[in-house]
């Protein structure tokens, strides 16, 4: 059972939430332009990471917020929460090519992201 730390809310037992499937999938620009191959690519295909997982979570029973959440899939270590809309965490300076800052403790005990 995962303790995830609501933005809002703060830790909350896992039941509280839904699952919302893979974060930072971004809308086409075009969609009536993809061919149905691309449509369905967009609409189905997910990355099934081993490792680090950027996961759109819902706290349906609490704030009702949606909120990303980036979690090892393999040990189901929470490393980071932050609001829909932001740049994963581990890879905000990737394009800079600046060393991306290490996820120790991003998560205070409240549920704050760092
Ligand atoms: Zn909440």
């Amino acid at each position: 059972m995962l303790l995830i730390p609501c933005p809002n809310c703060g830790p909350r037992d896992e039941t509280e939430f839904h699952y919302g499937g893979q974060a930072h999938v971004a809308y086409p620009e075009n969609p009536a332009e993809l061919t149905d191959r691309e449509w369905a690519e967009y609409l189905f295909y997910r990355d099934n990471t081993k490792g680090a997982f950027a996961e759109r979570w819902l706290h349906s029973t609490g704030c009702r917020q949606w909120f990303n959440m980036l979690r090892d899939t393999v040990t189901y270590d929470i490393q980071a929460v932050y609001p829909m809309g932001e740049p994963r965490p581990d890879k905000e300076n990737a394009a800079t090519g600046t060393t991306a800052p290490t996820l120790t403790s991003p998560v205070s005990p409240e549920g704050a992201v760092k």
